[in-house]
């Protein structure tokens, strides 16, 4: 194929000036892939930087590479000089411009050559040559095939192992939800052979809760959690007074989602957190239940089929409300898809 071809060229030829963006408030598969490809690509000769459109959780500060990046939102103007002179640009982990906020304006303007790397549905038309396949678990275990299709697979170090191994673990639930294929262990395997250390990498993400955060959590389970047994669902709503008297930082709410979806009987989960400009939604589900739809449809959302986000221009109640009214309307329709 061509374009393969054109894009192999460029990674084997002269240096490259490239930029690596990712999501907003990036976790571990989006940094993951980004800072795993970047020490690839740095290993080929070529000038990497990644630029991440906000901030992201403490717990990924010691993948390799991380005091190098970026964040748009304190360095917008340098951000911008970056993507304009790029040669190439790659997008990981996501697959629409809006998902990286302003940045996305400045990407779809630039002139460089676009690498779009995801496993999300219904990619948007914006890169010259797209590393896609919704099969994947994590866009980590698509930039692991990538290196190996290259041949360069001896070029990954302990380090970009252990960066590539994280997005996988976090991206399936750590080895849990019905993404963790074959493949997803012989990726895993072979990072092990050479060097993840899954073990720490595991510790590093999961266990270095604050205690505001572990506080934070029993508050929520306590205060916040309703259960709606009749249309098999759970929620947590969450102010903003809330987040301000746990003094939550960002990674804080991540994951307290699955704990409304661990009750027995629970199809359906949400997470809905009132943030400064809209109330953030996390939607999880099991088996055939495609909350990506659900949040496409009704809340300027999307993601995957058991994992997807949204937003909610209404107040928190209004939402919540929205929310279970839309399950009690929808609810044939969810339960019942194949
Ligand atoms: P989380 O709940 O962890 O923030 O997101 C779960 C999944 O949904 C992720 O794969 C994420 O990329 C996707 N997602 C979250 N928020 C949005 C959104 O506003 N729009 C779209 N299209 N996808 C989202
Ligand atoms: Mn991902």
């Amino acid at each position: 194929m061509q374009q393969l071809e054109d894009f192999k060229s460029k990674i084997n030829g002269p240096k490259q000036k490239i930029v690596i963006t990712t999501h907003h408030k990036p976790d571990a598969d989006a940094l993951g892939s980004s800072l795993g490809l970047k020490a690839y690509l740095d290993k080929k000769g070529h000038k990497v930087t990644v630029i991440t459109p906000s901030d992201y959780p403490a717990f990924l500060y010691w993948m390799k590479g991380n005091d190098t990046v970026i964040n748009y939102e304190e360095y917008p103007q340098k951000s911008a000089e970056l993507v304009a002179t790029a040669d190439m640009i790659f997008a990981t982990d996501f697959s629409c411009l809006s998902r990286i906020n302003d940045l996305g304006e400045l990407v779809q303007r630039s002139k460089a050559y676009k690498v779009n790397i995801d496993h999300h549905q219904d990619p948007k038309d914006f890169a010259d040559i797209r590393v896609w396949d919704t099969a994947a678990a994590a866009t980590c275990e698509l930039v692991y095939q990538l290196i190996v299709d290259m041949g360069d697979k001896d070029l990954i170090d302990k380090e970009m192992a252990e960066c590539l191994y994280a997005g996988i673990m976090t991206d399936t639930g750590g080895f849990r939800h019905p993404n963790t294929t074959k493949n997803v262990h012989l990726v895993v395997a072979e990072l092990i052979d050479l060097g993840a250390d899954g073990s720490r990498v595991t510790r590093m993400i999961y266990d270095t809760n604050s205690v505001n955060r572990l506080k934070f959590i029993g508050f929520a389970l306590s205060e916040r959690l309703v259960i709606l047994p009749h249309l098999q669902a759970a929620y947590f709503a969450i102010t903003k007074e809330d987040l301000e008297k746990y003094h939550s930082k960002t990674g804080d709410t991540e994951g307290i989602v699955n704990y409304a979806l661990s009750l027995e009987g629970i199809k359906i989960a949400a997470l809905f957190t009132e943030r400064e400009d809209a109330i953030k939604i996390s939607f999880r589900s099991v088996e055939d239940v495609a909350v990506n739809k659900f949040a496409a449809e009704f809340f300027d959302g999307g993601g995957h089929k058991n994992a997807s986000g949204g937003k909610s221009y209404l107040g928190l109640k209004e939402t919540t409300d929205r929310f279970e009214q839309l399950l009690a309307e929808k609810k044939e329709e969810l339960y019942n898809q194949k």
